[in-house]
């Protein structure tokens, strides 16, 4: 799980407000209300919060979305929209170098995640086909930069230190040195940490500043830390100039306060995020799709998406106006068919729902080539048999058989299923469908 309690809160309003098939202004509101306390409860800044909630309001209210979408559905993807913004901008990539070296330096506060990240980023670069050469310029404590090595040691990519050197600016030229002789494309610096920001360590991050001139100064922040993290933000920004962020432990049960704040108060973008403690741990930052993870939505927007292009409005139209007049027939059942059948092949409409995990589903049971069968099974009865399934005895569903090359067995099931789900029609109150156009402008 990611961002923790703040996603399971989320998860719950979106799926209790985004099934709404007609939505009021008090609906929105409380909406509103529930996702401003879910905010706030993670340590959202409330600057943040309350820029957020008004935005979401004003547009929730004057909505022109996608007339395909449900008012629930309309205003979850509202919300998917700001929380985008709020997350990030458009700054979310490394920036390298455009001489030989790209020298990366990453700050932050002691225990923050600065030593495990930087091994995470060498092994990320290798991935990317860079020859990175890991170093420590913490000559206050040794401890750490052995740790470093031990890290280095198991992605095997090289790493520099001096444990008993005791000027920070030395070592930080050494690793140039040896950055040069490696013929390394990319340094990574691993910083000294300190409980709280202080001056001594400020004046010898901006020496060491001067030596290795890095093209990105990441300022690596535990998530844990909340809208305290704006803090650490400026003290660094201010002594070094801060280019992105690394957002550490978004796994388990950050409250994510700060990964929601930072961007909107710093104007800088996050750049990584990790979420785990192993040396594989760290992503790649994508806005739209941590703000999809946060709100359990899957690809369910783009699900949505693909529905409305491919749906035929007025087939859908025939299917909704029998559904509303309580006639499912065959020929409904035959037009639903064919509606699953231009959406694309069954695994990927089911690999889109959220929280549905497709390593744990029997592929042979999603057999798009049983939606054909069925297709030619409806299609191979006459008008009156679609429309008045009771009258088809043994003889027709032989003659059936045979026309749709199909075996009885199989026509039988079919005929099953369609009266289970006939039944089941029965049992909504399925007029109700058809007024929510109108309950959208009340
Ligand atoms: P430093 O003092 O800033 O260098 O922090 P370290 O790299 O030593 O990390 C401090 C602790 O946080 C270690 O126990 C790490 O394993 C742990 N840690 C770092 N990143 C993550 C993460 O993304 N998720 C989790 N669960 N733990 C992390």
């Amino acid at each position: 799980a990611i961002f923790g309690n703040l996603a399971d809160k989320l998860q719950a309003i979106t799926r209790k407000f985004g099934g709404k098939t007609r939505l009021t202004e008090q609906d929105i509101d409380g909406m509103m209300r529930e996702i401003r306390l879910a905010l706030l409860d993670a340590d959202v800044s409330i600057q943040v919060v309350k820029d957020f909630i008004a935005e979401v309001k004003t547009k929730a209210h004057g909505q022109d979305v996608a007339e395909s979408l449900s008012p629930g559905q309309q205003v979850v993807k509202i919300v998917r929209d700001n929380l985008v913004q709020v997350l990030g901008g458009s700054d979310n990539k490394l920036h390298y170098s455009s001489s030989t070296l790209t020298v990366i330096m990453l700050y932050g506060l002691q225990g923050s995640g600065k030593t495990s990240t930087a091994a995470k980023l060498a092994l990320y670069l290798k991935k990317h086909g860079k020859n990175p050469l890991l170093c420590s310029v913490d000559t206050h404590r040794p401890a750490a930069a052995l740790q470093l090595e031990v890290l280095a040691k198991s992605i095997a990519v090289p790493c520099f230190i001096q444990p008993e050197e005791k000027s920070a600016q030395a070592v930080a030229r050494a690793a140039l040195a040896k950055a040069a002789y490696l013929m390394s494309d990319v340094l990574i610096v691993d910083t000294a940490g300190r409980q709280v920001v202080d001056t001594e360590l400020m004046a010898e991050l901006q020496d060491i500043d001067k030596i290795v001139k890095p093209t990105e100064r990441l300022l690596v922040v535990d998530a844990m830390l909340g809208q305290e993290a704006v803090k650490v933000w400026q003290a660094f920004d201010e002594a070094v100039g801060v280019s992105g962020f690394i957002m550490t432990k978004l796994d388990g049960d950050a409250r994510g306060g700060a990964a929601l704040s930072i961007h909107k108060l710093s104007g800088k973008d996050i750049k990584f995020i990790t979420v785990g403690e192993k040396v594989d741990a760290l992503q790649e930052f994508h806005p739209e799709r941590l703000a999809e993870r946060i709100l359990g939505m899957g690809d369910v927007l783009s699900l949505i998406d693909k529905v409305t292009a491919n749906i035929d409005q007025e087939k859908l139209k025939t299917t909704m106006s029998d559904l509303t007049k309580n006639q499912f027939t065959l020929v409904t059942m035959l037009a639903q068919l064919e509606q699953v059948k231009s959406m694309g092949s069954l695994k990927d409409i089911v690999g889109m729902l959220p929280g549905v995990n497709m390593a744990k589903i029997d592929d042979s049971k999603l057999n798009d080539r049983m939606i054909d069968y069925n297709i030619a099974i409806i299609r191979s009865m006459t008008m009156k048999e679609r429309l008045n399934p009771s009258i088809l005895d043994a003889s027709r569903r032989k003659r059936i058989a045979s026309g749709s090359g199909r075996s009885v067995t199989e026509i039988n099931l079919l005929i099953k299923q369609y009266e289970q789900t006939a039944k089941l029609m029965k049992q909504f109150s399925l007029p109700k469908m058809a007024k929510h156009k109108k309950a959208k402008k009340a």
